[in-house]
């Protein structure tokens, strides 16, 4: 195609000039895998199409909120007749009552949940909360764990155990991160040092149970259990980022898979975003009673929000909780985001490439490995070449998977079998390149 006639190259220019980079959030610029993102012109069901008129199999899916696929008939007339009674008031409404009541009733850890608009304010807003609850400044966290762009949260490991993170980007100072202790992911005994050394000083451990934002890693069962038991222990509250695995890995999140390997299993405070509101701004926070109650305008830890629990984005969420709450519906998701893994392990198996395959209800991950990664570090030693090949040959061919080796894919109750048979052939086709 040239210059000419390719308009996402075309508005890819002309985006640049007056948006940083282009984009609007940074793994939207093709910046790991090179060549030129793709403008969106629309979507429906398990497919966008770009500035090109060229239809893809979408695997990203808004990175997780779309899990009925674009434009679900049920969800669209709930959003338009949402919209002709007012975009926002400031002023409580009976619908946010009605989606707490839902979420909550999904998720038992949770006694009371507040609505904000983004999974970064949720988890920012969840600190501070722990730490207010506590009295404590310290907070835990793991490499290749990410729990959106707050301050504290940007943080990569230090040289040792003794001392706290860096800053991984700019503008953070040293001194804000001084408090945020950063830890190899399923690694059980320095998970252990790190509470001798600091137990008594930690307001929360913070986690993604299934980490999706280094690809697709899980936290293994004892190694869960083991967070668990030295929260309670050090009295540090466990805080669980579901912002990606919630209502996407199971009806219940990723707490509910946890609570099914070790019985009784719970963490203090969720964290939710994506998936609760259905493509729209909307994210949310809960966890006990007395935890909760600290929040104002009933206790001493400040939080607020201009656009929180906004009527659309309400109306968007309930509609989508709706339709995933059907019977059989994790069932069939989680069948079939199996069935896309194994056919794509399939055709590498065949041409011996170097392949393994994870997913949970409808999320996935694959690596150019011959076995899973337990962490950060190992994800990284990934060939970059052979995953770029990979993933400029399924765009090629109308596939569309993350622009980067360290993200989660997504499938939709939308995507159908012969979406799922085109995306194997393509992958037995591109794996053959390799
Ligand atoms: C996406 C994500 C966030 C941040 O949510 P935003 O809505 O992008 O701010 C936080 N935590 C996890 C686990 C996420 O996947």
């Amino acid at each position: 195609m040239t210059h000419d006639t390719d308009r996402n190259l075309q508005l890819f220019q002309r985006a640049q000039k007056v948006i940083p980079g282009g984009v609007n959030s940074p793994v939207r610029a093709f910046k790991a895998v090179g060549g030129t993102p793709r403008f969106v012109s629309r979507a429906q069901d398990a497919y966008f199409w770009d500035a090109n008129g060229k239809r893809h199999i979408d695997y990203i899916g808004s990175w997780g909120p779309m899990i009925l696929g674009h434009g679900h008939p049920a969800v669209l007339e709930a959003v338009q007749k949402a919209i002709l009674d007012g975009f926002s008031y400031g002023a409580p409404t009976e619908r946010e009552v009605e989606l707490a009541e839902v979420i909550l009733a999904l998720v038992p850890s949770m006694d009371m949940v507040r609505l904000v608009s983004s999974g970064t304010e949720a988890g920012m807003s969840a600190i501070r909360l722990a730490r207010g609850a506590t009295g404590r400044s310290k907070i835990l966290k793991f490499e290749g764990c990410y729990h959106g762009h707050a301050d504290a949260l940007l943080v990569k490991a230090g040289s040792g155990l003794a001392t706290f993170g860096n800053p991984t980007s700019a503008g953070v100072p040293s001194e804000v991160v001084q408090h945020t202790i950063v830890l190899e992911y399923n690694n059980i005994p320095q998970l252990e040092d790190a509470f001798t050394m600091h137990g008594k000083e930690l307001a929360c451990l913070m986690i993604e149970p299934i980490a999706g934002n280094m690809n697709f890693v899980r936290a293994s069962q004892p190694f869960m259990q083991r967070c668990r038991e030295l929260c309670t222990l050090h009295g540090a509250l466990f805080v669980f980022d579901e912002v990606m695995t919630g209502f996407r890995v199971a009806l219940g999140g990723a707490q509910s898979v946890y609570a099914k390997l070790i019985p009784g299993f719970e963490p203090d405070i969720t964290v939710m975003g994506k998936v609760i509101g259905g493509g729209m701004p909307l994210a949310a926070f809960g966890g006990k009673r007395a935890v909760m109650e600290q929040l104002a305008p009933l206790g001493p830890v400040y939080q607020a929000g201009t656009l929180s629990g906004n009527p659309v984005a309400t109306a968007c969420g309930l509609a989508t909780l709706r339709e995933i709450r059907k019977p059989g519906f994790y069932e069939a998701l989680g069948a079939r985001t199996q069935r896309l893994m194994a056919g794509i392990k399939g055709a590498a198996d065949e041409v011996d490439v170097s392949f393994s395959v994870d997913s949970e209800g409808g999320m996935f991950g694959f690596f150019f490995f011959d076995t899973l990664p337990q962490n950060y570090a190992k994800v990284m030693t990934t060939d970059n070449k052979r995953f770029n090949t990979f993933f400029h040959g399924m765009l090629d061919r109308g596939v569309y998977f993350a622009p980067a080796l360290y993200e989660a894919g997504f499938l939709s109750a939308a995507h159908t079998d012969a979406d799922i048979d085109e995306t194997i052939a393509a992958a037995m086709d591109v794996f053959k390149l390799l």
